[in-house]
């Protein structure tokens, strides 16, 4: 820890360089989007500049080099998260189209009448809104694992609820609107006594500790580029390659085909077979060089600071009285959730902004965790690697300062 130089990998971050609103920018809206460092920036910048061609079909020297560039970057991914193979390594929008593709693909393929699917009540509308629609096709039900008064899973919920007609358990690795850590290593060994496959829904876990797919043994993680210190419009879907391969594709065209006639089509085989169409080449490559950035850094070095960081902050927001703070588990990650009785969340979300700090005022896409808690919107502050406890001392201050 000792080598953790804050002020360095700030200065690797030029967005957190600004002033706004006449103030140095706070930055406490990681869990919506991160920063990116130059090296993400320049990596993109240099694709477009020189290597620029589509993948693949081309047969000259710019084809070559970003079809190297993109499968650099897939290649890259698999080493960060521990896949077998980079086979496993399917390029996607976000995690948002990760979970619809698990679901149009896999899901269609598996769920009939009567069948059970297993959501907790902390999901993002993402890991839902899904699932909802294939029920809704397939007549089969959503179960949902109810939470404790902390914003914890309560895993003896979720053992009476596994049984003969679970076709899928469709879990989030940490809560984004309220930053609890969900125990998954433990839930997918028990889904797997019962040969049920799990989906995770990784948005908020790994851009805060290591992740490791193999030694998880999760079917299907998902996640997004723009919360990993990567470009939008890029995310993955790591899914194990029996069950890729297994599955049908979820989109027709170009680049997931091997042949075409007009009397049938046979599909490549994975990661092609569900990558229709000319990916984002560009983000591709831009999260190969935030995966390389986190590398460098050390994911453990990151868990290790931001826990730090979170035990600060929940001390430090502990000390304004009014304030209630929602999702009080012991092990969290990256999201402090609050609200004050009396005050208007959005009101001081824009007095916040007046001071140059960035944080999330409303529901965060998970409308029923926070329906748990009786709310309907919360002040969410989300850190991540580049935040600085002297960051917290002003958003402490500012809240008292508007409170007085
Ligand atoms: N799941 C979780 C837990 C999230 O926090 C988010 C983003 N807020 C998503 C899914 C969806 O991510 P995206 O919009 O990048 O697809």
């Amino acid at each position: 820890m000792e080598n953790w130089d804050i002020q360095s990998i700030r200065r690797d971050f030029p967005a957190l360089q600004q002033m706004v609103n006449g103030r140095p920018l706070i930055w406490l809206d990681n869990a919506a989007t991160t920063h990116k460092p130059q090296c993400v920036i320049a990596a993109v910048a240099n694709f477009y500049a020189k290597d620029n061609s589509n993948v693949h079909r081309g047969a000259h020297t710019l084809a070559k080099r970003a079809t190297d560039a993109y499968e650099g970057a897939r290649e890259k991914i698999q080493r960060f998260i521990g896949a077998e193979s980079a086979e496993e390594i399917i390029f996607v929008r976000g995690a948002t189209e990760a979970i619809n593709l698990v679901a149009q693909s896999y899901g269609r393929m598996v769920v009939r009448p009567g069948d059970e699917i297993i959501l907790s009540n902390l999901e993002h509308h993402a890991n839902i809104v899904p699932w909802q629609q294939l029920c809704d096709e397939k007549g089969a039900s959503l179960k949902v694992i109810p939470l404790n008064d902390n914003g914890e899973i309560i895993l003896e919920e979720y053992t009476k609820l596994l049984n003969s007609k679970t076709r899928l358990v469709a879990i989030s690795h940490v809560s984004n609107s309220l930053g609890t850590v969900v125990p998954i290593k433990v839930m997918i060994d028990m889904a797997h006594v019962l040969g049920v496959p799990v989906l995770v829904d990784g948005a908020q876990g790994i851009p805060h500790f290591k992740v490791d797919v193999k030694s998880l043994d999760v079917d299907f993680y998902a996640f997004s580029g723009h919360k990993l210190f990567g470009p939008t419009g890029i995310g993955i879907l790591y899914a194990k390659k029996t069950l890729l391969e297994s599955m049908p594709p979820w989109q027709g065209g170009g680049n997931m085909i091997k042949t075409v006639t007009f009397e049938q089509t046979t599909y490549n085989s994975p990661p092609n077979k569900f990558e229709a169409g000319t990916g984002h080449i560009a983000g591709a490559v831009g999260l190969g060089a935030a995966v390389d950035y986190l590398t460098r850094l050390g994911p453990e070095q990151v868990e290790i600071y931001e826990q730090k960081l979170m035990a600060y902050a929940r001390n430090a927001l502990s000390t304004i009285p009014q304030l209630r703070q929602v999702g009080t588990s012991a092990h969290k990650a990256g999201v402090l959730s609050f609200v004050i009785p009396g005050v208007s969340s959005e009101r001081l979300g824009e007095y916040l902004d007046h001071q140059g700090i960035a944080v999330r005022v409303g529901h965060h896409c998970s409308q029923p965790s926070l329906r748990h808690f009786g709310l309907d919107s919360t002040i969410r502050s989300s850190l991540a690697l580049y935040n600085t406890f002297t960051e917290i001392d002003q958003l402490v201050l500012a809240v008292e300062k508007y409170l007085c």
